[in-house]
C-alpha cells in the first residue's frame, strides 16, 4: 500500500504546484511546492526501487508531472520542446535510475517555472505601483490646477466671482439668441462708511452684501464683484421687467435692516442699481455702459433706488 499512498501524496503536490503557477499571488516567490514535490519523489523512489509495481506508479507520476508542467508552460516554445524531449525519454525509461534522472530534470524545470512566474508577478506589481503613483500625481496636479483656476476667478473677500469670472460668463452667453438682464450695483456713500467704521467695517458690509446676493439670487442668476464696492449681477433668463423687479428686490432687502459692522455696532447701508438688458448678439460692453449710465442716474436721483 505504500507506493499507492505515496502516489496520492505526489499527485496532491503536483496539483499544488499547478495552482501556484496558475494563480500567482503578489507576495513574491514561493518555491515551497517544488521542494515538497522533490522530497516526496525522493522518498517514493526509494520504495519504488524495491517493487515492479512501485516503478510503474513512479513512471505514471512522472508522466503526470510532465503533463502539468506542459500545461503551465503553454505557449513557451523552448520549455515545450524540452518537455517533449523528457516525455520521450520517459517512454524509453527502463528502471528506477532512468526515472530518477527524469524526475531531477523535471523538478529543475518546475523550479525555473516558479522563478519565471515570480518575476512576472514582480513586474506586474511594479507596473501596478507605478500606475498608481502616476495617477495619484496626475490627480494632484489636476486638483491644484483647478484650485488655481478657481482662485483666479474668485474674489477673496466675498467669495463672489470677480471681473474675470464675469467676462467668462459673458463669453458663454455671447452670440446666443437670448437676452440677459444686467444689474450694475454700487454701494451708497461707502467712503463715508469706511471713514466711520474703519476698513474692517467696510469689508464686513461687502461680505454681508455678497451673502445677501447669494441668498436672493435664483437658478443661473449670478453676482460678481467687479470693483471695490461695485457689483454686477447677470440674469440669464432676462427681461426688462424681470431685471428691474430683481434689482428692486435686492435694493429693498438691503435697505430693510441695518448691517453689523463690528461687535454691537450696526450701520444703515443702501445701494443704487442701474438696469440694462443685453441682447447677446450685440457687444456686452455697450450694455454694461447703459447699465452704468442708469446707475449714475440712480445716484443723481438720490441713491437707494433702481433705474433703467
Ligand atoms: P457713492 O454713493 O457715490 O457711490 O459714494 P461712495 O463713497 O460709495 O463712492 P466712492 O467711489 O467715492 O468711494 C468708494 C469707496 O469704497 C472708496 C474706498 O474707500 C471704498 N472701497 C473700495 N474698495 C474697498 C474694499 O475692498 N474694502 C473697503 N472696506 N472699502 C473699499
Ligand atoms: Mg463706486
Ligand atoms: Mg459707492
Amino acid at each position: 500500500a505504500q507506493p499507492v499512498a505515496h502516489a496520492f501524496a505526489l499527485r496532491a503536490a503536483i496539483a499544488d504546484l499547478s495552482e501556484l503557477l496558475k494563480v500567482p499571488s503578489l507576495d513574491g516567490p514561493d518555491d515551497k511546492p517544488v521542494r515538497t514535490l522533490s522530497l516526496l519523489f525522493e522518498s517514493f523512489s526509494l520504495h519504488a526501487a524495491r517493487t515492479k509495481e512501485g516503478a510503474e506508479i513512479m513512471k505514471r507520476c512522472v508522466g503526470e508531472l510532465i503533463d502539468t508542467l506542459g500545461r503551465l508552460a503553454d505557449g513557451e516554445e523552448a520549455q515545450g520542446a524540452r518537455l517533449s524531449e523528457i516525455r520521450e525519454r520517459l517512454i524509453e525509461a527502463e528502471d528506477i535510475q532512468d526515472l530518477d534522472v527524469l524526475r531531477g530534470l523535471l523538478l529543475q524545470h518546475a523550479g525555473s517555472l516558479v522563478e519565471a512566474a515570480s518575476a512576472r508577478r514582480g513586474a506586474v506589481r511594479d507596473a501596478v505601483e507605478a500606475a498608481h503613483l502616476s495617477r495619484r500625481r496626475a490627480e494632484e496636479l489636476e486638483a491644484a490646477l483647478s484650485d488655481a483656476e478657481e482662485e483666479a476667478r474668485t474674489d477673496a473677500l466675498t467669495g463672489l466671482g470677480n471681473r474675470r469670472a464675469m467676462l467668462e460668463a459673458v463669453e458663454r452667453f455671447a452670440g446666443h439668441d437670448r437676452d440677459v438682464g444686467v444689474l450694475a450695483i454700487d454701494l451708497d456713500h461707502f467712503k463715508a462708511l469706511n471713514d466711520t467704521h474703519g476698513h474692517a467695517g467696510g469689508d464686513a458690509v461687502l461680505r454681508h452684501v455678497a451673502d445677501l446676493l447669494r441668498g436672493e439670487l435664483r437658478g443661473d442668476d449670478e453676482a460678481f464683484r467687479v470693483g471695490g464696492e461695485e457689483l454686477v449681477v447677470l440674469l440669464p433668463e432676462g427681461s426688462w421687467q424681470g431685471a428691474r423687479a430683481t434689482g428692486e428686490r435686492l435694493r429693498a432687502r438691503l435697505s430693510r435692516a441695518p448691517v453689523p459692522v463690528a461687535p454691537e455696532v450696526e450701520a444703515a447701508v443702501t445701494m443704487s442699481i442701474g438696469v440694462a438688458l443685453w441682447t447677446c448678439t450685440l457687444p456686452f460692453e455697450d450694455t454694461l455702459e447703459l447699465a452704468d449710465a442708469a446707475l449714475y442716474r440712480a445716484k443723481e436721483g438720490g441713491r437707494n433706488r433702481v433705474v433703467g
